[in-house]
């Protein structure tokens, strides 16, 4: 660690006491990479400083959402005028939320309704549970190594902190429920259309990560988003785009605006709630229309759409659309990930980094990291070594080989170009890791 942490260990020690594992969620634990994680006093920009006043380049970014960085003024500011004139939450509507409905059915074409949840794993549960009732078929089709949230039918080969900690199908999802998930081979075009030829007419929907960043980043190769809405469509189950990491990340709207697919329901979160707690599914009307109270399937939330994350993800969404950082976060990705290459062939470490605009990989294998096998083929002793080198330089990297680092629009040139002189050093404590 940088200048020590005996704050956040003492915080980790106290936070074990009442909160299970120390932390709300189980990737903020060091447990891949060190033993207790920093605890955070603070974030500003791109930087947070942690409870022992050691400050950090974040590349984790609350996980995603924080796409303009910790605190940016507009959101800030929206929160406050919020709280100060309006309230945080009423339970009964405010136009805030048709003014945030309105702003995603014009970013994303496919989307016609969308309903607002509270968290991702809302928005691909209450999904999964319209294809259900829209088809009438049960199955559903996932990809190893894709996190959809913690509902019970996603909990099946699934990737992020599940991966991480070794639990990607998880004790407690009973056997009968997981016997709906049926799960394929990232990128496995054949793989998908034999699964689809044997057992298609079952099939209510296929959900997947359109760029995986649950595994590590794994950029979908060529026709197989294709394939998947060729073949759902050919069938009449539901395709399920779960943007939840991709939505505003890539592109204003999501990557099915770059790819130009229309998905059938589409899973939003993090991003759309500029830092709040948030989540959002949608598409067509006809099929949208089936969610209580308009038809009925149900699914409901006390502090759904309400105005506090309406007003911090509106500002955030608005400041997207008017500033476009999207051309400078690819150039600063890029940098990243060649700058990242560069040191590790430098020091003579083998990496594969895989990278999709602000969203990148160092995987610590040979590659090419094409699906969750590749991916876990990853030497994870040695991103252990990388991420503490790392830390002790000052930059904060997602705990687990198997996450994206986030860059933001609060990152500067010169951030990056710190980051790849910290790696270049870094490697070298790899290299003679590996030496030894
Ligand atoms: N879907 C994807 C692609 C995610 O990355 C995540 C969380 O990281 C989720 C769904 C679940 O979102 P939440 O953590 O808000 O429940």
């Amino acid at each position: 660690m940088k200048t020590g942490s005996r704050r956040s260990k003492q915080c980790y020690e106290e936070a074990c006491r009442v909160i299970p594992g120390g932390v709300n969620s189980p990737v903020r634990a060091f447990k891949a990479v060190g033993d207790y994680p920093l605890f955070i006093e603070s974030g500003l920009g791109a930087r947070v400083t942690d409870v022992d006043g050691n400050e950090y380049l974040d590349y984790v970014g609350s996980w995603g959402p924080l796409i303009l960085g910790h605190r940016h003024p507009r959101v800030v500011e929206a929160i406050r005028e919020c709280l100060e004139r309006k309230g945080t939450s009423f339970g009964a509507p405010t136009e805030l939320e048709t003014e945030m409905a309105r702003l995603i059915c014009e970013a994303l074409p496919s989307v016609e309704l969308v309903r607002m949840v509270n968290s991702g794993t809302e928005a691909t549960m209450s999904a999964l549970r319209l294809a259900r009732a829209r088809t009438g078929r049960s199955k559903l089709l996932k990809f190893e190594g894709c996190y959809h949230g913690h509902a019970d039918p996603l909990l099946v080969r699934a990737g992020s902190g599940a991966l991480t900690f070794g639990v990607p199908s998880s004790p407690g999802v009973p056997k009968e429920t997981a016997a709906e998930t049926m799960t394929a081979s990232y990128n496995d075009v054949e793989g998908v259309i034999e699964l689809f030829r044997s057992r298609g007419e079952e099939i209510a929907a296929v959900i997947v990560e359109p760029v995986a960043g649950n595994m590590g980043v794994v950029l979908p190769e060529k026709g197989f988003l294709e394939t998947l809405r060729k073949i759902t469509a050919g069938y009449g189950a539901l395709l399920i785009f779960d943007e939840v990491i991709t939505g505003f990340r890539l592109a204003w709207g999501g990557f099915q605006n770059l790819v130009g697919i229309r998905p059938d329901l589409t899973c939003l979160g993090k991003i759309i709630g500029g830092g709040l707690p948030v989540g959002a599914y949608g598409g067509q009307r006809e099929v949208m229309e089936l969610a209580a109270p308009a038809g009925p399937v149900y699914q409901a939330g006390t502090l759904s759409g309400n105005p506090l994350a309406m007003s911090a993800g509106l500002a955030a969404l608005q400041e997207l659309k008017q500033g476009n950082p999207y051309e400078r976060l690819e150039n600063m990705g890029r940098m990243l990930a060649e700058g990242l290459a560069a040191a590790a062939g430098e020091a003579g470490v083998e990496v594969t980094v895989n990278r999709c605009g602000s969203l990148l990989t160092c995987f610590f294998t040979r590659g090419p990291v094409r699906d969750y096998r590749s991916a876990t083929r990853a030497d994870t002793g040695a991103y252990r070594v990388f991420f503490q080198a790392m830390l002790a330089r000052g930059i904060y990297l997602p705990p687990s080989q198997f996450e994206a680092i986030f860059i933001s629009a609060a990152h500067g040139e010169e951030d990056v170009e710190k980051t790849v002189a910290a790696a270049a050093q870094a490697f070298k404590e790899v290299k003679v890791w590996y030496n030894n």
